[in-house]
């Protein structure tokens, strides 16, 4: 049987296969910690979750129970089903080594553009040039100055989001290994993903 219920350790990634229909949880174990999610059409890699077409589909930047997520090629590709946190992010790119050698002059850093990738290349899904995640739990405040601030999570232990899939798809989800922000609270901690 497949397997449907995990724990991805803290800083890792993970992948797997959810089928229409099929409806998947995420819950933050221990609170304050992001998941960057990415998921791609099974049958054909040149469709995925887009954060952007999301947030220009539904003229929002935050997502509520009942709303549609959407493709590249502005089809449904998710629905939110629920969500006990309520405060996501859709604009930030995943972290990747280059980025915490920028702002935090670190080097060969984990990331969650390299375990997207590691985990999608399991399936045979190419490398892209950046990943743009439906970044879960991630507390993204937008200043009326323009200024951007990523501040704690504001999930508390076991809170979690359900997604249902809207077509065959792969998904990839990095329990996010920045330790040097807000971003995480500071500290690092496991996900749990279930297909219910
Ligand atoms: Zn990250």
């Amino acid at each position: 049987m497949t397997k449907r219920h995990w724990q991805i350790p803290a800083t890792k990634g993970l992948s797997f296969r959810m089928e229409t229909g099929q409806v998947l949880r995420v819950t933050d174990i221990e609170g304050e910690q992001v998941a960057d999610l990415v998921a791609y059409r099974s049958d054909d890699f040149s469709e995925r979750l887009d954060p952007g077409v999301t947030m220009d589909a539904l003229h929002a930047m935050k997502v509520k129970p009942g709303n549609k997520l959407y493709s590249n090629k502005y089809r449904p590709i998710l629905t939110l089903l629920s969500d006990t946190v309520g405060q996501h992010d859709f604009i930030n790119p995943a972290c990747r080594s280059e980025m915490y050698e920028l702002l935090y002059d670190k080097k060969e850093h984990a990331s969650c553009y390299h375990n997207l990738n590691h985990a999608l290349d399991a399936f045979g899904i190419p490398s892209p040039d950046q990943h743009y995640p439906f970044n879960l739990f991630m507390n993204t405040v937008i200043k009326p100055s323009g200024q951007i601030s990523v501040e704690r999570p504001l999930s508390k232990p076991g809170d979690y989001i359900e997604l249902r899939a809207e077509m065959d798809l792969i998904v990839a989800i990095s329990a996010c290994p920045c330790v040097e922000s807000a971003c995480n609270g500071y500290n690092c901690t496991a996900i749990e993903a279930e297909i219910l």
